[in-house]
């Protein structure tokens, strides 16, 4: 029998996802990659053209959905979702609001492990488009220089500020800081909330996914105690 397009796009799907389909692979939350997935045109347009674009294309969504858009409640939604997407919980899609890091000199020649713990994030699940809410926890043992604190939160805030994946998120955090600090001497733990998963699929009110990336000293068994010691209360 002839398959429809649909049934071949779904097979043709099946096949570059390793078998999954792709819903599967949102609610399972699988992801594809270090790199946040982005066109090569991502950037042609401005964000002043993208604002504009976003408010006509989500208004069209709120019409679909049966909403009076003359209301005076609703009206001036379509442009609050444009310029919070671009000016707020998507910003970090664009380089250019990377935050700029100043490293200093390592002057009290502090050679053990620095960790900020606890810092709250918000980002969105690439998935659902629905909220993620954790907390990460960030160490790095100095190479010679140092960063500033509250930098390791800027990082964090960064990379959360994309359609998101908990596992990239991750390693994404992990792999600037490599850079950044030049060493491989790196953990980052994160510990999250996905409201796709307790608002909506599954309902779970209570579970919370936790991940991690250990890199140089802290592979070593007697690092990670250390670190989860710091972590613990
Ligand atoms: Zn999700």
């Amino acid at each position: 029998m002839k398959k429809t397009n649909l049934e071949l796009l779904t097979q043709e799907n099946k096949m570059n996802l390793n078998g999954y389909s792709v819903q599967d692979i949102g609610d399972d939350h699988l992801f594809t990659g270090l790199e946040t997935p982005m066109k090569p045109d991502a950037f042609n347009l401005s964000d002043t053209e993208k604002k504009e674009k976003i408010a006509i294309l989500f208004e069209e969504i709120m019409d679909v959905l049966g909403l009076d858009l003359t209301d005076d409640s609703l009206k001036g939604t379509p442009k609050r979702v444009a310029k919070m997407y671009i000016e707020e919980i998507f910003s970090g899609l664009n380089p250019e609001n990377k935050p700029k890091i100043a490293l200093f000199d390592n002057k009290y020649q502090y050679n053990q492990m620095l960790v900020e713990k606890n810092i709250t994030f918000y980002s969105n699940c690439e998935h659902h488009f629905v909220p993620i809410i954790g907390k990460a926890h960030v160490a790095y043992i100095s190479s010679g220089k140092v960063i500033g604190l509250s930098k390791l939160n800027r990082i964090v805030h960064y990379f959360a500020k994309r359609p998101q994946v908990q596992e990239r998120l991750t390693n994404q955090i992990a792999n600037e800081l490599k850079t950044i600090l030049n060493t491989e001497d790196i953990a980052v733990i994160i510990d999250a909330k996905h409201l796709c998963v307790s608002s909506r699929g599954i309902k779970d009110e209570t579970s919370a996914t936790v991940t991690s990336y250990y890199g140089g000293a802290f592979k070593k068994q007697a690092k990670i105690t250390e670190l989860q010691n710091y972590l613990k209360d």
